[in-house]
């Protein structure tokens, strides 16, 4: 099959040949016939299938005819976090060369001005995050009943943080003529259900499990003590690689997000930080300082971290095995990526084993130890100068380096948090590699010491534009939406009805009531 024989625009077609595809993926040759045809899909799949371009490329060819209003977009997507919006965005620049469209995008942590004067001036595609896509309904600044197509991406994802209430809000905000493009990688029930709700007679494409994992990843797991050591043993094996050319780090927690990369940056490696608490310029940065290789190692949460397309990856670290089996999947997919090949090494501490045993069984397969298991560890043995040892694997293909370039941060960020720390990337001298750059400073051993680390209380709520609003949630959010940090009482969040003053009804009316 090849895309011309999709039914796509001879604009559309130039553009996908520009960008240098040659054959549909097989979520595209599946949907994108249905999707000119005017019909629903419900597509299950992950991000790395080239869904993007399944939306995007059939949203295009409809936008050829027709102009859009002031304030009516013609068209929106509905994301879950920024970056993903900011990469769905990018998709429009790239396959829409040929079309002028007002693409615009509503997401938390940039300035409501530049935002309305996009929506004024009259938005062919809108790409949201729900919460800030309300907002500018409630105020009035927006109006849904010109959209004519409706895309939904990364649903499971949009459960988890608890987005539901917002999509099925907007789902009856927005004309039912509409035609819907919905994906999602699993179908949990609740999913289900919204489909079922939401979706009129959709053509169902399914081209990949989420449980399977890349095949050209090779995996193993870390015995490690935790804390500090936890660190030094990630240091060594950071140190032992010998293809590495860049890493992600994965963390649960967004404090530890800090935590690890400030350890990082004392210790001379080239890094920077990705979660949800960073405001949204520094995050654009991060992503950007990662991807034009200006720093080696990104250290992220999961919820900044899911679904982005990075080409060209070739480590990643758990730092912690993550405890929902499914994040295991996302995050080492982060490698390996349009067929080349990469490593993903979790580190494990003895509390992590009924993790570890959720994930194998999840993938359905062992995943081997690199150097000592968990059981021949010594009291204070710290691993690893290894590299996984796997048939066939012993020098890495390593692909080049992907050209895409991310967008720097528009408008204005919300002035930075005070914690977790909003780190800057520590940027790596010119030619040096990641463990060289520097000799690790005196006082690392210091700061790598737990006491050493000073957590300052803060609010519970995320208050991230991310977040659901109104704290209504379908679903226990995951670990990365908290910090844990004890909250007593309503922590350092003063709620405004406790600020207004009160009035206090005269003794004779109070008996009447
Ligand atoms: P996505 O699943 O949308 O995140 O896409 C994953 C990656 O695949 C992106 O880097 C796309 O640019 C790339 N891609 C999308 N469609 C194709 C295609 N037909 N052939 C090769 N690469 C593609």
């Amino acid at each position: 099959m090849q895309f011309n024989e999709l039914g796509l625009s001879s604009k559309v077609l130039q553009a996908v040949e520009a960008s240098g595809y040659t054959t549909p993926t097989p979520i595209q040759a599946q949907s994108i016939p249905h999707a000119l045809a005017g019909r629903d899909i419900l597509g299950i799949a992950q991000t790395g299938t080239g869904k993007t371009a399944a939306f995007t490329l059939p949203m295009l060819c409809r936008l050829e005819q027709g102009r859009a209003r002031a304030r009516m977009p013609r068209t929106l997507i509905l994301e879950p976090t920024r970056e993903l919006a900011a990469q769905v965005e990018e998709a429009f620049v790239k396959y829409g060369t040929n079309h002028k469209l007002n693409v615009a995008l509503l997401i938390g942590g940039v300035s409501f001005g530049d935002q309305e004067a996009k929506i004024m001036r009259g938005a062919d595609v809108l790409i949201a995050t729900p919460g800030r896509l309300l907002d500018f309904f409630e105020r009035g600044k927006l109006l849904l009943n010109g959209i004519e197509i409706l895309v939904i991406d990364e649903a499971d994802r949009m459960l988890d943080m608890g987005f539901i209430p917002d999509i099925e809000k907007i789902c009856k905000l927005v004309p039912f003529t509409r035609q819907t493009l919905f994906f999602s990688a699993t179908m949990p029930p609740e999913i289900t259900r919204l489909t079922e709700a939401f979706l009129h007679n959709p053509v169902r494409v399914e081209v990949a499990r989420a449980a399977s994992t890349a095949t050209g990843i090779t995996q193993g797991l870390v015995a490690t003590h935790g804390h500090a050591a936890k660190r030094d043993t990630l240091r060594k094996l950071i140190r032992g690689q010998e293809n590495l050319k860049n890493a992600i780090i994965f963390c649960n927690r967004k404090r530890d997000v800090a935590l690890l990369h400030k350890s990082l940056a004392k210790h001379g490696f080239s890094v920077g930080a990705l979660h949800g608490d960073m405001d949204q310029l520094a995050r654009m940065a991060s992503l950007e300082a990662f991807k034009t290789g200006d720093v080696d190692l990104i250290v992220c949460s999961d919820v900044a971290a899911r679904g982005l397309d990075i080409p060209d990856v070739s480590h990643v670290f758990n730092f912690d095995v993550p405890t929902h089996s499914e994040d295991y999947v996302h995050r080492i997919g982060r490698t390996g990526r349009a067929g080349r090949s990469g490593v993903a090494l979790t580190l494990v501490t003895h509390e992590d084993t009924k993790y570890v045993d959720q994930i194998e069984k999840l993938i359905a397969r062992k995943i081997d130890w690199i150097g000592p298991a968990l059981n021949e560890l010594g009291a204070d043995e710290t691993p690893h100068r290894a590299r996984p040892h796997r048939e066939g694997q012993d020098s890495e293909r390593r692909g080049e380096r992907g050209g895409r370039t991310a967008r720097a941060g528009r408008g204005e960020g919300r002035p930075p948090r005070s914690a977790p720390e909003t780190p800057a990337p520590a940027r790596k001298p010119r030619g040096a590699r990641y463990g060289e750059a520097q000799p690790a400073s005196a006082d690392a051993t210091a700061a790598e010491a737990p006491r050493a680390v000073r957590h300052e209380r803060r609010p519970r709520a995320e208050h991230d534009a991310n977040s659901p609003r109104d704290g209504r949630r379908d679903r226990k959010p995951r670990h990365d939406d908290h910090d844990d940090a004890p909250v007593i009482g309503m922590g350092d969040h003063v709620p405004s009805f406790l600020l207004r003053p009160v009035r206090v009804k005269p003794a004779a009316e109070t008996l009447e009531d």
